[in-house]
């Protein structure tokens, strides 16, 4: 279809195989004459050929390339009777659907599959007319990327297997959005039929006019939202194993008052300060943190926790952000990279393509520090012990000269290697290594960024600091607020789950009510223990999902997301920020006797998102514009960190001789979201990885 004629060719001509200095030599080329307008027409029929007429039940169907060319260039005549050649279809994978005879050979599925996620698992065989594309000894496309082939492919060839027979591409409503599966919150297009989701695609870059890449875990997990673990309607369940279903938002509130009060007085009677612990994900929305940390501020017996003990010193912007993406000059003029403990291939898939496309640039050395790693291009190896960060820091490392003669080293880690005990030491010898490096190599100037795992977790180190959950708190508390997050995750597991029985049936623990704010049921509720369920009060407040909600992140660049909500909730869910937002005004009908704080001044009363904005706006107004007042080392200012190079310092502080491993295990369901560990396709997929890499298939 690229057929243009030039001037003195007696042909038409290939354009894209041409190169523009010898088309321009020609003098003269025409790109609609009717020598052309005839070639396509011919190159046309030749596509159309064995083509099945698949149109009104082809998933492609108006949004079809072949489809727009034979409307512009084809005719509108068959001259063809004999019988069409059959494909059979292949299987490569759950979320790829193929219908092979509406390939038309443009390989581009397989140069996406060898050149961008590095895995050589599809190709063309046969010749002629026998021409197929597919994985010749059948086996799934295994990437983390491998939907995106479902965009590209130009016809009906490639589509998308989990939804079929769905849609149609005029029926759709597109709305701007960002991915919420990993710390940088990428633009994604959400597309909705009749108020419900059908696919995600992704952004379309206006400077480029292409789409970018999406892995499979952004393109797929909104299906949890149709989960059916999901509840979407609130229940108490009390003593002697009674559960009270279809509950209003009045009775709810009205019941755990009730309890807090009867609390206020116990703790009065006993003269103890026993607390409700806030528990919270790092997923929620600044303004939720704000209004949490305006109720802690407002009531002593609530204790504002995070689920995560990240040991981050936030002081300096510098010490928790990453800037390799918004600053392109950082991967551009850098030519080493230190990637420590971070497997950046399912961890931020996008800034994994970036660093692959640097690397394929040439003059690019990536070396890691971790346990072994496919990253779909070759990498370095120094080993998994922190004791080599350590020696590298010393200059007792075979690599230290190599480290010097780089220009501008990028060093990239992972913000959860700040759960380490010992992540103090660790952090400090990132930093003298950068310092080192600057110090030794005048012409370089390295820097270290920090990728976050969630969404809000920049927001939440720049918000204040929060204090996580411990064994302390718990030994204080009757009971706990859950908001976004569950037994599951490894830190409330580490204090609760190995004794978790034990916790709950323990009369001396005072662990009497339980309040879930979330889309799905607690393990522990919903597991055998829900027998030994009776001597405290459970209750259950559903919440909207991240496309039902507004709210303003700041991701990992910290730059602000801004989400608006997309689709609408029916039944009984509310937004997180709006159950907060009713606990505060029930609060205010009761006196607690045994409150300490008295912020009478710090009053709440907005009915909608705007207002709610706006009144929490003094709060980020200070921290928006603290970014502006951070600054980044430069090269002159770097002597300020003179301190740091007192050998003591790291000499003194402890390190641990274990392993730096990988946190996340299972790309498809153990990220930090809560939402895709509830997705099908999801669940499909990490069977899929499971089976391909055991023997028990
Ligand atoms: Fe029609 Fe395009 Fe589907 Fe072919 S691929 S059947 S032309 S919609
Ligand atoms: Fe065939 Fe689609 Fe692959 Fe092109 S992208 S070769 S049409 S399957």
């Amino acid at each position: 279809m690229c057929l243009i004629e030039l001037k003195k060719s007696p042909k038409p001509v290939v354009s894209c195989a041409m190169s523009a200095k010898s088309c321009l030599n020609n003098g003269e080329i025409y790109t609609n004459s009717p020598l052309v307008k005839k070639a396509r027409e011919n190159i046309l029929e030749f596509l159309l050929l064995n083509h099945p007429l698949d149109c009104p039940i082809c998933d492609q169907g108006g949004e079809c390339d072949l489809q727009d060319q034979s409307f512009f260039f084809g005719l509108s005549k068959k001259r063809f009777y004999s019988y069409k050649r059959i494909v059979s279809d292949k299987n490569i994978g759950p979320i790829v659907k193929t219908v092979m005879t509406r390939c038309i050979h443009c390989t581009r599925c397989v140069r996406f599959a060898s050149e961008i996620t590095g895995n050589d698992v599809l190709g063309i065989f046969g010749r002629g007319i026998n021409s197929e594309i597919g994985t010749y000894i059948t086996k799934t496309f295994q990437s983390e990327l491998s939907g995106n082939v479902i965009d590209l492919c130009p016809v009906g060839a490639l589509t998308s297997k989990p939804y079929p027979f769905l849609q149609r591409n005029w029926e759709l409503k597109s709305i701007d959005s960002i991915d919420f599966s990993d710390g940088f919150g990428d633009t994604i297009q959400v597309y909705l039929k009749n108020n419900k989701i059908v696919k995600i695609l992704p952004s379309y870059n206006a400077i480029t006019k292409t789409l970018n890449w999406i892995n499979d875990k952004t393109r797929f997990s909104f299906d949890s939202m149709f989960s059916p673990e999901r509840i979407s309607h609130s229940f108490i369940c009390t003593g002697n194993n009674k559960t009270i279903f279809s509950t209003t938002w009045k009775m709810l509130f009205d019941e755990i008052f009730t309890c807090l009060y009867f609390q206020d007085h116990l703790n009065r009677h006993f003269l103890k300060i026993n607390s409700l612990i806030i528990i919270f994900s790092s997923n929620l929305s600044l303004e939720v943190l704000n209004l949490l940390n305006i109720l802690a501020k407002k009531y002593s017996f609530i204790l504002l926790r995070k689920l995560e003990r990240f040991q981050i010193n936030t002081d300096l912007e510098t010490n928790f952000i990453t800037n390799v993406l918004t600053d392109p000059l950082n991967l551009k003029t850098s030519d080493l990279c230190f990637i420590v403990s971070i497997n950046t291939r399912y961890e931020c898939s996008s800034l994994n393509l970036k660093i692959k496309q640097r690397f394929l640039k040439g003059n690019f050395k990536v070396v890691s520090l971790g346990s072994l790693l496919n990253l779909t291009f070759p990498i370095t190896y120094l080993g998994i012990n922190l004791k080599t960060l350590k020696t590298l820091t010393e200059g007792n490392n075979f690599f230290c000269q190599e480290f010097t003669s780089y220009y501008n080293p990028l060093l990239l880690s992972s913000s959860e290697v700040f759960q380490r005990k010992d992540s103090f030491s660790f952090s400090l010898l990132l930093q003298l290594l950068k310092y080192y490096i600057n110090v030794v190599n005048k012409n370089t100037m390295c820097s270290s960024h920090i990728v976050h795992s969630s969404l809000n977790d920049f927001g939440l180190s720049h918000l204040t600091v929060f204090k996580s959950v411990s064994e302390a708190d718990l030994e204080k508390s009757f009971g706990f607020f859950l908001i976004n997050t569950n037994f599951r995750f490894s830190n409330l597991k580490k204090i609760i789950q190995f004794k978790l029985l034990n916790y709950f049936q323990n009369e001396n623990n005072l662990a009497t009510i339980t309040i879930d704010q979330n889309k799905t049921v607690s393990d522990f509720f919903s597991s055998s223990l829900k027998k030994a369920y009776n001597v405290y009060s459970y209750f259950f407040l559903p919440n909207k999902v991240f496309f039902e909600s507004n709210g303003t992140y700041l991701n990992t660049e910290g730059i602000f997301k801004k989400v608006t909500k997309i689709v609408a909730s029916e039944k009984q869910p509310k937004e997180n920020w709006q159950i907060i937002r009713k606990f505060f005004s029930y609060s205010k009908h009761i006196t607690f006797v045994t409150n300490s704080k008295f912020n009478t001044r710090i009053v709440f009363n907005c009915n909608n998102m705007a207002t709610f904005q706006s009144f929490i706006c003094f709060q980020n107004y200070a921290t928006k514009n603290l970014t502006n007042l951070t600054f980044w080392y430069t090269k002159n200012n770097v002597k300020i960190k003179k301190s740091l190079n007192q050998k003591y310092l790291y000499k003194s502080s402890k390190f641990f001789e274990t392993k730096l491993r990988y946190w996340l295990d299972d790309f498809y369901i153990k990220g930090k979201d809560l939402s895709s560990r509830f997705s099908a396709v999801n669940i499909k997929l990490s069977k899929t990885l499971l089976n391909s890499s055991t023997n028990f298939i």
